[in-house]
C-alpha cells in the first residue's frame, strides 16, 4: 500500500551546490553573499523596498514589536486561530494580545469584529493570511487608519500569494515570512521581514545587528560601530541562506506544483462539498493563491477523528492545528478575548489538512483523493459518524 507523508521538505534544485560552494570558498563565511542574493530576489519578486532575512518568522514578528516601540500595557489585535508566534512575539514585550474570532469562509481574522476590540491602548492589528489566503486588507487598513493603528502581516503561509496583483506581505507596514520546514520554501529554520515603509529602514538595520550601527560601519558610513538602541541577533546564517537561495530559485515552480495539487483536490471533492459533507478553502476573487494548505472542514469533531483514522488506515498522513490561542495556558495568562470565539472553536475541532508537497506525484494525489472519497461514499462499519 502507498504510504503518503503529510509533508516532505527536501532539496528541489541547487541546494547542495550552493552549500558546497560556501564550504569550498576561501572567503569569510560571515560575509552575506547568499543572504544578499536572497534579499534581492525577494525584494524584486515581491516588489518591496527592503527585505531582511531573519533566523525565523518568529524573529521577524519580534522585530516588528521592537520597531513599533510596543510597551507593556499596549494591545495588539490578532486572530486566536494562528500559530503561537503571532502572539508570543508581542507578549514578550509585555503587550497584551487581543484575540478576535475568524471568518467562516477564509478562516482569517473577522474584519467585521475588529472594531469592537479596539481600545485606547490598541497599537496594531496582525493580519495572518491563513493558508496563503488574503485577509480583508482594505477593511483592516481603513479601520487601522481611522484609529491610527499599524497593520502587520503575518505572511508566514503566504509567500508568492497575490491579491489584486500585490504580493501578500507588502500591504501592511511590515510583512513577516517564514522559511520553516513546514512552509512552501524552506531552509529548515528561517524567515524574513518585509519593510514597506521607508521610515523603518534605518532602525531595522540596528535592531537586526544587536542594537548596533554595524551595517553602516560595514558600508563605510561611520568609522566605528557602537550600541545605539535595543536589538538582538536577528541575522540568518549564511549556510542557511545558501540553501534558501536554491529554494527561492525554484519557488515559482514549487508553487505551481502545489497549486496543481490543490486544484486536483478541489475538483475531486466538488461533490462532497455540494452534498454538504465538507467545506474546502475558498476561491477568492482577484487572488492568486500559493497552494500552502489544503483543508477539509468536517461537519463535527467526531467525523474528523474518524476521517483521520480512515486516512491513516489507507496510508495517508493527514494533520490538524491549531489549539486556539485564547484557550491555551499562555494565551489565557497573557491575552484577552474580544467577543465570541464560535468559529475559531469549531474550526480547530473540525479542520483536517491533507498532504501537499512539491515532490508529491499524481499517483499519490489520486490515492489521497480516493481515500477521502471512500470515507464518504462507503463509510466503513463501526465508525461513529
Ligand atoms: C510558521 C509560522 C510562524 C513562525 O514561523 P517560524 O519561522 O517557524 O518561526 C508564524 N506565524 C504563522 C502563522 C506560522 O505558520
Amino acid at each position: 500500500m502507498l504510504s503518503i507523508p503529510f509533508n516532505i521538505a527536501a532539496p528541489v534544485g541547487q541546494e547542495r551546490r550552493y552549500v558546497e560552494d560556501l564550504l569550498s570558498a576561501t572567503g569569510d563565511i560571515g560575509e552575506p553573499r547568499y543572504s544578499a542574493l536572497c534579499e534581492q530576489w525577494l525584494e524584486k519578486c515581491l516588489g518591496a523596498p527592503r527585505v531582511l532575512l531573519t533566523p525565523s518568522g518568529t524573529a521577524a514578528l519580534e522585530m516588528t514589536a521592537l520597531l513599533l516601540d510596543l510597551r507593556p500595557g499596549d494591545e495588539v489585535i490578532m486572530p486566536s486561530f494562528t500559530f503561537v508566534s503571532t502572539a508570543n512575539a508581542f507578549a514578550l514585550r509585555g503587550v497584551t494580545p487581543v484575540f478576535v474570532d475568524i471568518r467562516p469562509d477564509t478562516l482569517n481574522i473577522d474584519d467585521a469584529r475588529v472594531a469592537a476590540a479596539v481600545t485606547d491602548r490598541t497599537r496594531a492589528i496582525v493580519a495572518v493570511h491563513y493558508g496563503g489566503d488574503a485577509c480583508a486588507m482594505a477593511a483592516l487598513r481603513a479601520l487601522a487608519q481611522r484609529h491610527r493603528l499599524d497593520v502587520i502581516e503575518d505572511a508566514a503561509h503566504a509567500l508568492l500569494s497575490e491579491f489584486r496583483g500585490r504580493a501578500l506581505g507588502t500591504i501592511g507596514r511590515f510583512g513577516c515570512l517564514s522559511f520553516h520546514s513546514t512552509k512552501n520554501v524552506t531552509c529548515g529554520e528561517g524567515g524574513a521581514l518585509i519593510i514597506n515603509d521607508e521610515r523603518d529602514l534605518a532602525r531595522v538595520e540596528i535592531i537586526r545587528e544587536k542594537g548596533t550601527d554595524r551595517a553602516r560601519f560595514l558600508r563605510g558610513d561611520v568609522q566605528k560601530y557602537s550600541w545605539m538602541d535595543l536589538g538582538s541577533s536577528y541575522c540568518l546564517s549564511e549556510i542557511a541562506a545558501a540553501y534558501l537561495y536554491a529554494q527561492l530559485q525554484e519557488a515559482h515552480a514549487v508553487t505551481e506544483r502545489r497549486r496543481a495539487i490543490c486544484a486536483a483536490y478541489r475538483a475531486s471533492f466538488a461533490s462532497l462539498v455540494a452534498d454538504g459533507h465538507v467545506q474546502i478553502p475558498p476561491q477568492i476573487l482577484q487572488q492568486r493563491e500559493n497552494g500552502h494548505i489544503f483543508y477539509l472542514l468536517t461537519e463535527d469533531a467526531a467525523t474528523r477523528e474518524n476521517l483521520l483514522a480512515h486516512l491513516k488506515a489507507h496510508g495517508v498522513s493527514a494533520s490538524f492545528h491549531y489549539v486556539p490561542l485564547h484557550s491555551s495556558p499562555a494565551g489565557q495568562r497573557f491575552g484577552r478575548v474580544s467577543g465570541q470565539m464560535t468559529v475559531t472553536d469549531r474550526v480547530s475541532q473540525c479542520i483536517l489538512r491533507l498532504p501537499v508537497f512539491a515532490t508529491m506525484t499524481d499517483l499519490q494525489v489520486n490515492h489521497v483523493c480516493a481515500a477521502v472519497r471512500s470515507f464518504y461514499l462507503h463509510p466503513s462499519p463501526g465508525t461513529v459518524s
